[in-house]
């Protein structure tokens, strides 16, 4: 494909907008954060995402569904954390081509039930594959600074130490509020002296962090779950946290595409 460019010309004025690329960050070797200065701000909640429309010059036009990385707190900077999928149509262009300065069309927010506000309130586990971690970096951030009290885990699950995105920003989750753990799978490769979780998801798992979390928040109130990811990751996860017990009402599920 070759470079496209945003064509407001064509676009719904209700719906769509232009917003500057003011800053691309490398996360990992796969996955770039692209900061976004938005015309119209919008307010948003913690777990919805944009939808980002490229047209070519011909007037082909692609669309995909990007989840804000960064805290509601901000709605006029909006972070969109894109993984590369190196046959893909829409990721290798935003880490090929997009750069500070682009203008690029956007629609959002959008996303009703994966959601979090602090009146829901928690414990939470937040279940993440991949660049599932996307959203729940926004829910993470979006506790820490309008309900630090609300416990919450994470058990991220990644293929090696080098696919794992906000790598800063999770070492310093659980050392900036004593509410909140990380815990990580990584099923492909592990570093010498690795003592987290080898193997893929699964309910003993969901059962040992659920029991972390009702320790550390000293009750046995079951957790509001949050599972997003590739769609193989977010049904092994939905299982695994309805064959421990978790009602399917306090599970929320998003999927990012494809079985793993
Ligand atoms: C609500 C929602 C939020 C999303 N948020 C994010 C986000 O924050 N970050 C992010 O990187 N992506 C996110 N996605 C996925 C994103 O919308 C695209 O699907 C993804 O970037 C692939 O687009 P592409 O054009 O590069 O690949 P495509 O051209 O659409 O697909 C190319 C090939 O890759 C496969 N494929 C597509 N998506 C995936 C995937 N996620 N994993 C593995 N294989 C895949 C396809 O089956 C196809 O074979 C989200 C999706 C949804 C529905």
């Amino acid at each position: 494909m070759g470079r496209l460019v945003p064509d407001a010309a064509t676009a719904p004025a209700t719906a769509w907008q232009l917003t500057t690329v003011e800053r691309v960050t490398v996360e990992t070797y796969r996955a770039k954060t692209f900061t976004l200065r938005l015309a119209e701000p919008r307010p948003f909640r913690a777990g919805q995402h944009y939808d980002v429309r490229l047209t070519a010059p011909d007037g082909y036009q692609a669309q995909r569904s990007y989840s804000v990385a960064s805290a509601p707190d901000d709605c006029a900077r909006i972070d969109l954390t894109v993984e590369l999928i190196p046959d893909g149509e829409v990721s290798p262009y935003f880490h090929e081509m997009v750069e500070p300065g682009d203008v690029l069309e956007v629609r959002g927010p959008i996303g009703g039930p994966f959601t979090w506000t602090p009146d829901l309130a928690g414990p939470l586990l937040l279940l993440a594959g991949g660049s599932g971690i996307v959203p729940l970096k926004s829910i993470l951030m979006h506790r820490d600074l309008a309900a630090p009290d609300t416990p919450a885990l994470l058990l991220y699950s990644a293929r090696g130490p080098e696919d794992i995105i906000y790598r800063k920003f999770l070492d310093g989750a659980g050392r900036r509020n004593s509410c909140v753990a990380v815990r990580c799978a990584l099923t492909r490769r592990q570093p010498p002296g690795w003592i987290g979780y080898s193997r893929r998801v699964d309910a003993v798992m969901v059962r040992e962090c659920i029991d972390e979390l009702m320790t550390m928040h000293g009750s046995d109130a079951v957790p509001l779950a949050y599972a997003c990811g590739p769609t193989g990751f977010v049904e092994t996860a939905a299982d695994a946290l309805l064959s421990v017990g978790v009602a399917e009402s306090a599970i929320r599920t998003e999927r990012f595409g494809p079985t793993q």
